[in-house]
C-alpha cells in the first residue's frame, strides 16, 4: 500500500490570481501577494500543491479549454520559476445553465468531484489536507470531500458573515501564519539533503519530488 500524501488545495481566482472575473488572458493574470511564499512553505513541509478551479467561462463560451490550458502552462512556469511544483490543476468547464452539458455536474464546486479525483490520482490523505478558497463554495466542496482544514480568504468587512470554514483569513500571509501554527509546517528533524542542499548547485523541487509533468485535467461529469 502506498503512502498517502497531504495536499494543499488552492482555488485559483481570488487565491492564486486576483479575481477580475473570468480571467483567461495573460494581461489579466496578476498573482496575489504571498502566494509563492505560501506554496514554498507547504512544499517544504511535504504537501503536494493542487489547484481546483471552476471555469464556467468555458461553458459560457467566453474562452476555450485550449485558452485555459495555455494560461495554466504559463502559470505553472511562473510557479516553477519560484521553485514551486504544482502537482495538478483540476478545472470544471461546466455551468448548470450553459453549454452542451448544461446539467448538474459533480465537479463544479461546491460539489467535491475535483478533490475526490485528486485523491485517486495522487493518493492523498484528504483528512490531513488543507484547502484555501475565497468563496463558501470552495469550503463546502472541501468539507464534502473530507478535507478537514479550510481557510476562507475574505475582506474584513464581510468577516461577520457566517462560514463553515475552519479559519477566516484576511490575506494569504495571514492564512500562512494561521496554518503554520496549526499544521506543523516545519519539517521535523534534520532537513532532507535533497531539498536543503548547500553544495552549491540548485536542486529543483520538481526533481526533489521525483514527479513528472503536472496533471492538467478537466473533471468528467
Ligand atoms: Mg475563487
Ligand atoms: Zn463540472
Amino acid at each position: 500500500m502506498c503512502e498517502l500524501k497531504r495536499a494543499l488545495f488552492l482555488d485559483r481566482d481570488g487565491v492564486i490570481n486576483k479575481d477580475f472575473g473570468h480571467v483567461h488572458q495573460l494581461r489579466d493574470f496578476e498573482f496575489v501577494d504571498g502566494i509563492f511564499s505560501l506554496c514554498q512553505s507547504f512544499q517544504a513541509a511535504g504537501y503536494l500543491i493542487v489547484v481546483v478551479t471552476n471555469q464556467a467561462g468555458i461553458a459560457r463560451g467566453m474562452y476555450s479549454e485550449h485558452d485555459f490550458h495555455q494560461l495554466s502552462e504559463w502559470m505553472l512556469s511562473r510557479f516553477a520559476d519560484k521553485g514551486v511544483f504544482i502537482s495538478a490543476v483540476y478545472f470544471c468547464p461546466h455551468h448548470p445553465s450553459f453549454g452542451t452539458s448544461a446539467t448538474q455536474c459533480t465537479c463544479r464546486k461546491p460539489e467535491p468531484g475535483m478533490i475526490l479525483r485528486a485523491r485517486t490520482d495522487l493518493d492523498l490523505d484528504l483528512g490531513n489536507s488543507i484547502l484555501i478558497g475565497d468563496h463558501e463554495s470552495d469550503v463546502r466542496a472541501a468539507h464534502a470531500a473530507g478535507v478537514e482544514t479550510t481557510v476562507l480568504l475574505r475582506a474584513p468587512m464581510t468577516a461577520q458573515v457566517p462560514s463553515e470554514a475552519t479559519y477566516i483569513a484576511r490575506d494569504l500571509d495571514h492564512a500562512n501564519s494561521i496554518l503554520e501554527h496549526t499544521c506543523s509546517l516545519h519539517v521535523a528533524g534534520s532537513p532532507s539533503p535533497d531539498i536543503d542542499s548547500s553544495q552549491g548547485h540548485d536542486e529543483s523541487p520538481v526533481s526533489a519530488f521525483g514527479n513528472g509533468s503536472p496533471i492538467l485535467r478537466a473533471c468528467s461529469l
